[in-house]
């Protein structure tokens, strides 16, 4: 079973993850944004932090990056299209509202490629659009979808920054279009939902164009 532990963090709010896998005590942090270094590290008390795992490589969502990584000696993966700006955060064009400290990712992350966290298998998704080396990750047989900011409850991911593609995004969402209704979605920003609530993904194009 998985456990989700949501920390809104930094001047965006923006989700900062832990997700555990219940039976074994292992578990994963998403997206360490800015100022959620002390609600991860607290929460994950009696978790054993295997990994730190980057939806994109926005500011806002890697603002705590390396505190963590140096705090729990664990490696950092990215999708290599979004690797530049982890290394030298600002690099991607996106104006940063407070200095954020760059690291070295251990790994990439691609279509298909599976990342077990005790039982808990989260199955990476490509979904540029957003920032080009946006990913999601889900989780099938426990229907969780950890969505970056791809989608959110009622929208979806800023297309005016540097790093957008609208092409890509409308080839992404119907990826994610695709999953079981029933599917949970964890944002990058905001409340959870679920794939079938946002009944509009089929439209997103129309709407959000
Ligand atoms: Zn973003
Ligand atoms: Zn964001």
């Amino acid at each position: 079973m998985s456990q989700v532990q949501c920390f809104p963090s930094g001047p965006f709010e923006t989700n900062a993850y832990l997700l555990s896998c219940s039976e074994t005590g292992k578990g994963v942090f998403i997206d360490p944004a800015p100022g959620s270094a002390e609600s991860l590290t607290q929460a994950a008390g009696g978790v054993v932090v295997e990994a730190i795992l980057l939806t994109h490589s926005h500011w806002d969502h890697i603002g705590d990056l390396k505190k963590i990584k140096k705090s729990f000696g664990i490696p950092a993966y990215v999708h290599k299209n979004d690797r530049d700006n982890v290394v030298s955060p600002g690099r991607d064009g996106v104006p940063l509202m407070m200095k954020i400290e760059g690291v070295e990712p251990e790994f990439d992350l691609k279509e298909g490629q599976v990342i077990s966290v005790g039982h808990l298998d989260l199955k990476v998704i490509e979904t540029p659009g957003h920032t080009p080396g946006g990913v999601c990750f889900y989780i099938e047989k426990e229907k969780i979808l950890f969505a970056g900011d791809t989608l959110f409850k009622g929208s979806i991911g800023n297309l005016s920054l540097a790093t957008a593609n609208r092409a890509d995004m409308w080839h992404s969402l119907e990826k994610l279009e695709k999953l079981p209704p029933d599917t949970v979605v964890y944002s990058g920003h905001g409340p959870s939902t679920t794939i079938g609530d946002e009944n509009w993904l089929p439209r997103a194009r129309e709407i959000f164009s």
